[in-house]
């Protein structure tokens, strides 16, 4: 499962460079070119990482920042400021309006792509690491093999990336909107009951033993080791 991210940038030819070198190293970009665009979106989905230019049409990206870190949903998610050059005060603001690191234009690719890296890492390991562990399973999302207690599992690949997205979050509720949303994709439609479809044969595919799957009532599942 790719980790997504989120361009907001009004330099179309910088906001498009952007998606392709991002793309190009694994990512799921979504890309949107206005403040006020942004924040609609983020408060339907929210992305692994938001990189946020400072001046842009609608709402800065200096006000969006102060915005989504008020908000519940948003407080925690890892934001990379893009600035240019020569505004040192207002990359202090920046910061201090809670951005995890910025970036000055004109930028290296590959330094702002190690930047994302590093940044994703500290937000949350478990979304680049090659394997997770946890509550005696092992999944490598690199060969896709998951094994339990060391015992190999086999699933389905729609029980795999159902089960890579609860183990990203591990303990965290994922309601069946946000699970169709990581694991089907956003622009898919499936009834939301296929998800428990899904979940049930998940479950089968783990065997016997504890469950390691919750289902908390009209929320959603989470993974529980
Ligand atoms: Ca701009």
């Amino acid at each position: 499962m790719k980790p997504r991210i989120m361009v907001v940038e009004d330099e179309q030819p910088l906001l498009l460079m952007l998606k392709y070198n991002l793309e190009a190293e694994g990512y799921d970009v979504a890309t949107i070119e206005r403040g006020d665009e942004a924040e609609m979106r983020l408060s339907e989905s929210v992305p692994d990482l938001l990189l946020l230019d400072w001046m842009l049409p609608g709402v800065s990206g200096i006000e969006l920042c102060r915005r989504l870190r008020a908000r519940e949903t948003t407080r925690r998610l890892p934001i990379i400021m893009l600035t240019a050059r020569g505004e040192e005060s207002e990359r202090v603001r920046g910061l201090a309006t809670g951005a995890d690191d910025y970036v000055v234009k004109p930028f290296s690719v590959p330094e702002l792509m190690a930047r994302v890296r590093a940044t994703l890492r500290r937000a949350n390991p478990e979304l680049i690491a090659s394997v997770l562990k946890n509550g005696g399973i092992e999944l490598d999302r690199e060969t896709h093999r998951v094994r339990r207690d060391g015992r190999e599992l086999r699933l389905g690949p729609t029980e795999f990336r159902l089960l890579e997205f609860l183990m990203q979050n591990p303990t965290r509720v994922q309601s069946r909107a946000q699970l169709l949303d990581g694991v089907w994709g956003r622009n898919v439609y499936v009834d939301e009951r296929t998800v428990d479809v899904h979940i049930g044969r998940l479950r089968r595919a783990l065997g016997p033993g504890r469950d390691l799957i919750r289902t908390v009532r009209g929320a959603g599942y989470a993974f529980d080791a």
